[in-house]
């Protein structure tokens, strides 16, 4: 057989090169982009080594972002023994670029969740939700994490006068089921926003938190009980035996596990053989510092009913994050072009509402986020995967999610029951 020239064989591996790098960009996601404001307000928080030799564990999690990081929590609090794995930095996944508000209200208001799933199930998803901020209430006390989390009011508008109508109908159900809310009208928008909108929910139970921050606190704290955290760690193969799992790292070091817990966030869909997420670009941008005062009502987190909703929240440091904008699609690079414009777009909307608040867009940044058929994540195993739960925060909303897949995959390692993990299993 011929020698193959010396182009011929640097062509081949050119070709090959691409290929792979071609074939790396399909499966891992380019999560964000520009400049998330947690990330250049809190930078490095803590380091993390690489994994470099051998190890056997209890519990292997792999994804270091807010889900990975609660579900370490929780699991080495109940006695574990558990290692964390992320490929990036810890927490520079989806959760650097959070913007960070808990709500309970999730992506699919509760009259129509209720259509979907039924009253029983409907109105316990929002009861878990509206708990799992308080449970991060308590986590980020204990944490003493100083502008980790601070309890806020939320309110939403009705975009339209054509919105009011329904957004009645989630106000009465709401209070039915016993949540703390309150109806605005015309005037009493006007007296608290200074906005005109026709109507809108006040929720009392609302929170902003800061998931980057709370991801390493979390991790941290942790370690203090022996939890091990290697990032620039990605695992390659995973491997399902008969009593636990092997993964194999990108510079072919092994993990053995007699369990696996998968929150890679988005990137996760490629563990699972069924379609589970549709994926989106959404955009948000920071203001520049302002004076300390109140703006509006309470510096309370504000959205709207319109798809996609316009959201904001104040920051412990006077500035004003804007977001939005969203478009049904994924790819990073159309994503990234639209940054500049989408954020304009972000900063008009802000000052239609209140033309009287000086702002100028310090930050703007963009990322992918995901939804599912019924707005609730998915959360536990699946046949074809077995010793392996998942804890994927999906949604608008998936900070609280992730608090509530970390406390059902709890429970289901301890061989508690748990009675809310079928609301967000595989086989809904
Ligand atoms: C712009 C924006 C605004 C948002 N605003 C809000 C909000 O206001 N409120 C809210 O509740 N939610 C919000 N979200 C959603 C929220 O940020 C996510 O739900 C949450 O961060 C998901 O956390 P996670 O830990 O599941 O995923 P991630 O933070 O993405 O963590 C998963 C980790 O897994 C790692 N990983 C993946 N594959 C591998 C592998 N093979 N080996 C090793 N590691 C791997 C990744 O590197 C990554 O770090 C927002 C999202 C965006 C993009």
């Amino acid at each position: 057989m011929p020698t193959p020239s010396k182009e011929t064989k640097h062509f081949l591996i050119r070709f090959v090169q691409n290929k792979w790098l071609i074939f790396r960009r399909v499966i891992y996601m380019d999560l964000r982009s520009g400049f998330p404001y947690s990330l250049l307000q809190y930078g490095i928080i803590a380091s993390y080594p690489s994994l470099q030799q051998n190890i056997a564990t209890d519990v292997a999690i792999i994804g270091g972002g807010i889900s990975g990081a609660l579900t370490a929590w929780y699991l080495s609090q109940a006695g574990f023994d558990v290692v964390v794995v992320d490929r990036r930095h810890i927490g520079m996944g989806s959760t650097a670029a959070s913007t960070s508000l808990l709500q309970y209200e999730i992506d699919v208001p509760l009259y129509e969740l209720i259509n979907k799933i039924g009253e029983k199930n409907a109105t316990r998803s929002y009861h878990l939700c509206r708990e799992a901020i308080h449970i991060m209430a308590s986590l980020a006390h204990k944490l003493r994490v100083k502008d980790g989390f601070r309890t806020k009011s939320s309110f939403q508008f009705a975009s339209f006068l054509k919105h009011q109508t329904n957004l009645q109908k989630e106000f009465s159900l709401r209070k039915k089921i016993g949540f703390r809310v309150q109806w605005l009208d015309e005037k009493d928008i006007r007296d608290r926003y200074g906005f005109r909108k026709p109507g809108g929910i006040l929720s009392a139970d609302g929170a902003e938190a800061d998931a980057y921050l709370l991801t390493h606190a979390l991790l941290q704290k942790s370690i203090g009980r022996g939890l091990k955290v290697f990032d620039h760690t990605e695992i390659t193969r995973i491997s399902h035996h008969k009593r636990g799992i092997e993964l194999i790292t990108n510079n072919r070091k092994k993990i053995s596990a007699r369990k696996l817990i998968i929150a890679c966030g988005y990137e996760s869909q490629r563990y699972i053989p069924k379609k589970v997420q549709d994926l989106n670009s959404t955009y948000a941008i920071v203001s520049e510092p302002g004076p300390k005062k109140e703006l509006w009502y309470k510096n309370s987190l504000i959205w709207e009913t319109k798809d996609p909703y316009l959201y904001l929240r104040t920051t412990a440091d006077n500035r004003i994050i804007v977001g939005g904008k969203d478009v049904p699609s994924s790819d990073p690079r159309k994503r990234d072009e639209l940054i500049p414009s989408k954020a304009k777009a972000l900063e008009l909307a802000f000052k239609q509402l209140f033309p009287a608040i000086p702002f100028r867009t310090d930050f703007k940044w963009a990322g992918s986020f995901a939804s599912t058929k019924d707005g609730l994540p998915y959360i536990g195993s699946i046949r074809q995967r077995p010793h392996t739960s998942f804890a994927l925060g999906l949604g608008g909303n998936g900070i609280t999610f992730s608090i509530i897949a970390a406390r059902i995959i709890r429970d289901n390692l301890m061989g508690k029951r748990n009675p809310d993990a079928g609301l967000f299993s595989f086989e809904r």
